[in-house]
């Protein structure tokens, strides 16, 4: 069995090549084309509208005798959570690279996070039929900007308009395509290649015996390697990420597929060939971390990564198995939210039907249809076994709209679509203003929450009025400062009194809040019961959240509770509550109380005659330019530009470069909010 996802800058192809997969491998009946909006993979009625990925189905089918998951990762940067989701749950990957373009800013991105879930990967350049197309260039892009050791096991025979199949350079042989790609003919090396080939052979062992005694060995008597202990000493190599294979092919074109799966097979790691996974035990006060052996026999644990609703079977909850074995119609246990919950069904998904099973096992991945309470991220075990998975890290949302529903009646309504939909989508947040009431709905960017609007109008058929999107500050402080609040109130003839002093102080830009309680426990005889503290640091968290001056969320801050008054007479959880909350607002709003703005990374293609008109354009939004790099036919600029000046971006883009230059947009920072 395998666990794969490919990864991709958009527009590489990654949607391209899956279908081609899934159609090799016999489970789907036609090529669907990306262009005519009917792949298979693309489910939703919107993603095939935008010709994008957007949610990650994870797909079952099979080859040699070999069970293949595949799960789909987003190449978008608004969509990183569903990226990070998927991530998760792969054991190995597959990175494709547009043989034009090379490495673009949103493979660095999922490169990285694919280093920290250690997720071995072989590499795929794909497009080699385009105009200005480049393997050896791509190779050298690789390894200068993801910093990885490549190693070409093909390469290609012609390019552009005329490439037409490939060299194997562990067999040494031909490979060509007929019959739209379906029949693989393997030939000897043309003579007029032979030196090219055996030049590139030579590299791809040199790369070998770095990292294999066996492989150096072999080399230095002069022993002619076996093919088979290449791909044996490759798989080792690629499973602890010392070497990326790199592959060559035009998946639109059917050249350069069959050998990706078989690619699959041979150097990424079956569920047990990884890591184990860790899962944390929490006992009173300290957290246990533990390694989950990969056994189908022992207690059933996994880790729901994606909730996807439907009409009719309702919540389906794509569910990785770590451990044990889980059978439908049978309790589960969610162990975060300490309930018991009925695993009605199970579910595998092919790519066009789904197939109902009696289990599945550790290291499998299938859907729980039944489950009510569960929600991304969450772990699913037994009762008798405390263990959470690790959690999942998402980045904070940096812009928000307002959503008015057409109709009073259809209040509720929104609020109920809402909650589904941020159970699908943990970056998605709303949140309700307390003056207007109006709800605010926050994501990572224009287009996420451009597509979550399109969901909730067309998907749930709701009548709503959308504001313009904005901006979601943070607020912070510049100094230090302490104060003592006090707090009485007398509620049904009985006083609620509290007395705290809170000591405020800026962290370092990115470090978070944090909460430390040191008082000492000097008031009174008696020790301050624990449901005090919560309701202390209940006030405090809550604060954090709603903000100082300007109502945005907190960062950055460190707050500590130095002293408490506590009387065993007046002192309620409600005047604490209450009591931790004014005293972080009054003690910060004389802490030099500043406003912080979202910068964004911003990274551009532009063809050679535009790249003035697109440079000014971004030094007029207040962007810095910060790199230009010239690649074949294209220019890459990057930048950084406050959020707030980047709204509509891509209108203006596309009119000052007749629609041919493409950008890119993530989160980087918060800085203080300046005149740029
Ligand atoms: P994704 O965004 O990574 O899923 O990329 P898609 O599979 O949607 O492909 C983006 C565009 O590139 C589509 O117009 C494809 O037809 C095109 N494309 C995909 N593979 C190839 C290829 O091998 N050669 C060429 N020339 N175009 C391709
Ligand atoms: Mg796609």
């Amino acid at each position: 069995m395998r666990n794969i996802g490919i990864m991709a800058h958009i527009d590489a192809g990654k949607t391209t090549t899956t279908e081609r997969i899934l159609f090799y491998t016999g489970k789907s009946h036609r090529i669907g084309e990306v262009d005519d909006g009917e792949a298979i993979m693309d489910w939703m009625e919107q993603e095939q509208a935008r010709g994008i990925t957007i949610q990650s189905a994870a797909t079952t089918t099979y080859w040699k005798g070999y069970q293949i998951n595949i799960i789909d990762t987003p190449g978008h940067v608004d969509f990183t959570a569903e990226v990070e989701r998927s991530l998760r749950v792969l054991d190995g990957a597959i990175a494709i690279f547009d043989a034009v373009r090379g490495v673009e800013s949103q493979t660095e991105t999922v490169w990285r996070q694919a280093n920290r879930y250690h997720v071995p990967c072989v590499g795929y350049v794909n497009k080699m039929d385009r105009m200005g197309a480049d393997f050896f260039f791509v190779l050298d892009d690789v390894k200068n900007k993801l910093k990885i050791n490549t190693a070409a096991v093909q390469i290609p025979i012609g390019k552009e308009s005329s490439f037409e199949g490939v060299i194997d350079l562990i067999e040494m042989k031909e490979i060509h395509w007929e019959n739209e790609g379906e029949k693989m003919i393997l030939s000897p090396i043309a003579p007029q290649r032979e030196d090219t080939a055996k030049k590139w052979r030579e590299k791809l062992i040199d790369a070998l015996s770095g990292v294999s005694d066996a492989i150096t060995e072999k080399y230095l008597s002069g022993e002619e390697i076996d093919p088979s202990l290449i791909r044996k000493e490759l798989r080792k190599a690629v499973i602890k990420r010392e070497i990326l294979p790199m592959f060559v092919g035009a998946s639109r074109r059917n050249l350069g597929v069959q050998p990706i799966i078989d690619a699959i097979i041979d150097f990424l790691p079956a569920p047990d060939e990884i890591r184990p996974a860790i899962g944390h035990i929490i006992k009173k006060d300290e957290i246990q971390d533990i390694n989950i052996p990969c056994d189908p026999n022992g207690q059933p644990l996994g880790l729901v990564f994606k909730i996807q609703n439907d009409r009719e079977a309702g919540s389906l909850c794509y569910i990785r198995m770590y451990c044990g074995t889980l059978k439908s119609s049978s309790a589960v246990y969610n162990t975060g939210k300490k309930k018991r919950e009925r695993a009605n069904r199970i579910l595998r998904m092919h790519s066009n039907k789904s197939e109902a099973v009696d289990s599945i096992s550790a290291g499998d991945i299938g859907v729980i249809i039944g489950m009510k309470l569960a929600q991304t991220g969450d772990t699913i075990g037994s009762e008798g076994w405390p263990v959470l998975l690790e959690k999942m890290q998402f980045p904070e949302p940096v812009i928000s709209i307002s959503i008015e529903p057409k109709t009073i009646s259809d209040s509720d309504k929104l609020k109920d679509i809402l909650e589904l939909l941020s159970k699908e989508d943990p970056t998605f947040t709303t949140k309700e203003n307390e003056e207007t009431g109006q709800l605010i709905i926050s994501g990572m960017g224009e287009l996420h929450l451009d597509v979550l609007v399109t969901r909730i109008l067309k998907e749930f058929k709701l009548g709503a009025t959308v504001g313009n999107p904005q901006v979601t500050f943070r607020e912070s402080i510049n100094k230090e400062n302490t104060h003592t609040e006090n707090f009485s109130k007398i509620i049904a003839g009985k006083e609620n009194a509290a007395g705290i002093t809170l000591h405020v102080q800026p962290a370092a830009r990115g470090s978070g809040n944090k909460y430390i309680y040191a008082a000492k426990t000097s008031s009174g005889k008696s020790e301050i019961p624990s449901e005090i503290l919560e309701a202390i640091e209940r006030g405090v968290s809550g604060a954090f959240s709603s903000g100082i001056v300007m109502g945005y969320p907190c960062i950055d801050i460190t707050a500590t509770v130095t002293n408490v008054q506590y009387s065993e007479l007046t002192g309620t959880e409600f005047a604490f509550e209450a009591c931790a909350s004014m005293a972080f607002d009054e003690t910060c709003r004389n802490a030099g109380p500043i406003l912080l703005e979202p910068i964004m990374a911003v990274d551009l293609f532009s063809p050679h005659d535009f790249v003035g008109d697109v440079m000014s354009l971004v030094t007029q939004r207040g962007g810095h330019i910060q790199s230009m790099n010239s690649k074949t036919d294209i220019d890459e600029i990057k930048a950084q530009a406050p959020m707030e000046k980047m709204f509509g971006f891509m209108t203006s883009l596309r009119s000052v470069s007749q629609g041919r230059a493409s950008f890119s947009l993530e989160f980087s920072h918060f800085e203080k909010k300046s005149e740029r």
